[in-house]
């Protein structure tokens, strides 16, 4: 199985070099050339595995240069001990045709462990694969979840290290204190003086200057990202689609076969789109509900075709999906087209306009399988509280935004089929906010105390990798200037500045 990027087809690599390059040198994002399916028989006997196997057989289906014995130790090197649940993505039943999906059992309580748990080991079998015997250094740009989430996959990886920049103002207290006691040889933190855009701009930089790439090579060093442009983040969440539906099939909520909806809260698309490929290889699903909070710049243009970024940015209570620009939509824009000029002439005009409009061909495509709503920070909390007072089930902000839009959606369209939500990340990752939405708050409180509240309003138990971090040792303090960047990494690698 051959890949290549949506601007451009005719540049086809395989998968190992689609994950070692991340994005292609065009700017597209590399897409497998056909996608492939599970008969009904194989479907049939999905159900019957356990989280781990039904990875083996994904991952299988995309990696086709990997040995069977490769995969294997790759998902189990991902999975085995890293996250608090046996059933890593377990499922909990809310009523008979509604149940939340946590994908929040890793080691960050997060959704990106799931990809970022098996990233760095897809990395280092697809290095082996392209000859790539230099050190492969991790460069993330962070604005709290996906920089954890990195640092913990990739943390004492052989072949690899990683660096993380995030904004010194731009992160919440826990999200700071997770990246700072950070354990492991291979890694590095800094904050540097300026917001989220410009520790990504100085990334970016980072990875275009030539001279720079090349010294680095010279040293046996290889810059690469872990973002979520990455095909080697998508794959890995394809996988608990599958485990969703055959854990609803489980509990009797429907036969094999029904089909369901999943409802996604979505900020740069990769989680969704993820679920359209589980879709595409035989799973049965009905709707995908694509969940945004204010920035509800994917939610316009569901309705509309148009998609356009000039509008305000809001900071809102799910801050993980405070985003205008979802990249991985590119990625559905050249699979419902089939092609790779109409997505270069869509990206131009939103890189030189910030705007762009789909033919009505393509949009009634989309609409076959995507609905689109939002939920402000105000239906958020009612929401979190309704669930808390009807089911004392705690559920995150973001997770919020998914189950807000789900009720409206089932009152606006008559769809009354069961339905997945999707739930990204632990309510004690948000305690301040979810607190908010339960009790009258005490913004006096740290972070911590919060938390301490929240486990004691509601006595549920706060996940022992963030009960953790107060007791843990404080590594990385450091502070950079946004022109420091390249000095620090240099620094962090252990090389002489360039002569
Ligand atoms: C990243 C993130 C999202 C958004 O996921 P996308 O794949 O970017 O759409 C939602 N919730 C949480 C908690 C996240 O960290």
């Amino acid at each position: 199985m051959r890949y290549h990027s949506t601007r451009d087809e005719n540049e086809k690599l395989n998968a190992s070099a689609a994950i070692i390059k991340g994005i292609a040198t065009d700017g597209g994002l590399y897409i497998p050339e056909i996608i492939p399916e599970f008969t009904g028989v194989e479907l049939e006997k999905l159900m019957r595995l356990d989280y781990m196997s039904i990875a083996e057989k994904v991952f299988g289906k995309f990696l086709e240069e990997f040995s069977s014995k490769e995969i294997s130790e790759i998902v189990s090197a991902a999975y085995k001990s890293s996250f608090d649940s046996e059933e890593i993505a377990p499922l909990h039943i809310a009523d008979d045709k509604t149940a939340y999906l946590e994908l929040w059992h890793g080691p960050t309580c997060a959704f990106k462990d799931v990809a970022l748990s098996a990233l760095p080991h897809l990395m280092k079998y697809s290095a082996e694969k392209c000859d790539v015997d230099s050190e492969i250094c991790i460069l993330v740009a962070t604005s709290g979840d996906t920089g954890k989430a990195a640092l913990e996959g990739f943390a004492d990886v052989k072949g690899t290290s990683i660096l993380v920049f995030y904004p010194e103002k731009g992160v919440s207290e826990m999200q700071r204190l997770q990246m700072a006691t950070q354990k492991g040889e291979n890694v590095g933190v800094c904050a540097i003086k300026g917001n989220f855009d410009d520790a990504q701009t100085g990334v970016k930089q980072i990875f275009s200057d030539e001279e720079l790439s090349s010294f680095l090579s010279s040293k046996d060093v290889m810059l690469s990202s872990a973002n979520s442009i990455n095909w080697g983040r998508l794959l890995p969440q394809i996988v608990y689609y599958f485990s969703a539906y055959r854990d609803f099939v489980k509990a009797n909520l429907i036969s094999f076969g029904d089909k369901l909806n999943f409802v996604v809260p979505t900020g740069n698309f990769g989680n969704i789109l993820a679920g359209w490929y589980a879709g595409m290889m035989g799973l049965p699903i009905g709707k995908l509900i694509c969940a945004s909070n204010k920035n509800n710049v994917l939610t316009d243009f569901f309705v509309s075709g148009k998609y356009n970024k000039n509008r305000q940015f809001y900071c809102t209570d799910s801050p993980s999906m405070d985003i205008l620009v979802s990249s991985n939509l590119e990625r559905l824009l050249y699979e419902l087209s089939r092609s790779s000029e109409d997505v270069s002439l869509l990206m131009l005009s939103l890189s030189k306009e910030g705007e762009y409009e789909i033919s009505d061909a393509l949009h009634a495509k989309l609409l076959e399988k995507f609905f689109a709503d939002f939920s402000d920070d105000d239906e958020c909390r009612e929401e979190i509280k309704r669930v808390w007072d009807n089911d004392k089930y705690l559920i995150d902000t973001h997770t919020a935004v998914a189950s807000s839009v789900l009720r409206k959606y089932r009152i606006n369209s008559g769809d009354n089929i069961p339905a997945c939500i999707v739930s990204t990340a632990s309510p004690y990752k948000f305690s301040g906010s979810v607190l908010a939405a339960l009790s009258k708050a005490n913004n006096e409180m740290s972070e911590f105390d919060k938390m301490k509240q929240l486990s004691k309003l509601t006595n549920t138990q706060i996940p022992k990798p963030l009960l953790g971090i107060l007791d843990n040792e404080l590594r990385f303090t450091d502070t950079a200037e946004i022109s420091g960047m390249k000095a620090e990494l240099l620094r962090f690698l252990g090389i002489n500045e360039q002569e």
